[in-house]
């Protein structure tokens, strides 16, 4: 799962493992073949398994053959190009969604996201667009969550590749929280990694693994929001949570996280971090 960090990825392996899901890395499927038993997939190096159904999952392409025939141009991964009004180089064609370039908040260029919530922003500026409107697409972070088995796994902005590809300097620092005061029955682990600019201390993404009842996808949202409005790590500890025993902390795990970057960077923190579990 490349849309997180290798230490989260092992712990979705574990999770479908303890599901009686066989995961095999490393290996180029080289061949399928349909036998009278049903299917046969032959790999590298030295795979072999039976199967009754193949799935095969190779990501997103941009699907743009009529656009590009109507003489639309393309930009990243052959997505259509468009500007921030999702104007096309043609005179009143509008472009949105999976076949379109993306604009990143961050990163301030286009990259290829295909996600659902940043077609549905994007849709929305077309129309707006095409009745007069001035409004353009704010951009988007990549922020997305999954749910494996019971597991969920979300992350929004950019990670320490992302970033370092970008010219930034990134640090990444991953701990493990409570998601909810651990004296309360059902507190779960939370698995967190926040990256930062190591210079500035801006915040520049971050990645959350739990159990899918411990509000992973909506806990992602507070650094995405943070992202959004350009915060610094540290900030993340200033924002005013909800908090009560059974669903929080007074410190949320995000910013016990948080905080755990800001000491690893070495950089001044107006928050003093409690043991996990402390507290009220
Ligand atoms: C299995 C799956 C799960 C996903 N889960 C999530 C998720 O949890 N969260 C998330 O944010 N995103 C998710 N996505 C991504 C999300 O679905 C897409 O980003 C989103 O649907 C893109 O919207 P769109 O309007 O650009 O394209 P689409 O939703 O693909 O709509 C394009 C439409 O155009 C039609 N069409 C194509 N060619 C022609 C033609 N020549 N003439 C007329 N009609 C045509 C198609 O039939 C289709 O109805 C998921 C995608 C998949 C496949």
């Amino acid at each position: 799962m490349p849309t997180v960090d290798l230490e989260l990825g092992r712990l979705l392996g574990e999770e479908l493992g303890r599901h009686d899901v066989q995961v095999v890395n490393d290996v180029t499927v080289k061949a399928i073949h349909s036998e009278a038993g049903g299917l046969t997939v032959a790999g590298e190096p030295d795979f072999t398994a039976t199967a009754d159904l193949v799935l095969v999952v190779v990501g997103v392409r941009p699907d743009t053959d009529l656009a590009v025939a109507a003489g639309v141009q393309t930009g990243v991964r052959g997505a259509l190009r468009v500007d921030r009004r999702m104007r096309t180089n043609l005179p009143d064609v509008l472009a949105a969604g999976d076949c379109v370039e993306t604009w990143h908040r961050l990163l301030q260029q286009a990259t290829y996201l295909p996600l659902g919530t940043t077609a549905h922003k994007q849709g929305r500026v077309a129309g707006e667009t095409a009745v007069g409107s001035d409004r353009e697409f704010a951009g988007s972070l990549g922020t997305q969550v999954v749910k494996v088995f019971e597991l969920a796994v979300a992350r929004t902005g950019l990670r320490d590749p992302d970033a370092t590809d970008a010219g930034l300097n990134p640090l990444t620092v991953g701990s493990v929280q409570f998601d909810h005061k651990a004296y309360y029955p059902g507190a779960q682990q939370l698995h967190i990694r926040i990256t930062g600019d190591r210079p500035s201390g801006q915040l520049l993404g971050a990645q959350l693994v739990g159990d899918h009842r411990a509000e992973v996808a909506k806990r992602i949202d507070i650094p995405a929001g943070a992202l959004f409005h350009h915060m610094t790590v540290d900030g993340l500890s200033d924002l005013d949570l909800s908090y009560t025993p059974p669903f929080g902390s007074p410190w949320d795990a995000l910013q016990l996280a948080a905080q755990a970057w800001t000491r690893q960077a070495g950089r001044s923190s107006a928050a003093a971090s409690p043991a996990p579990g402390a507290g009220p």
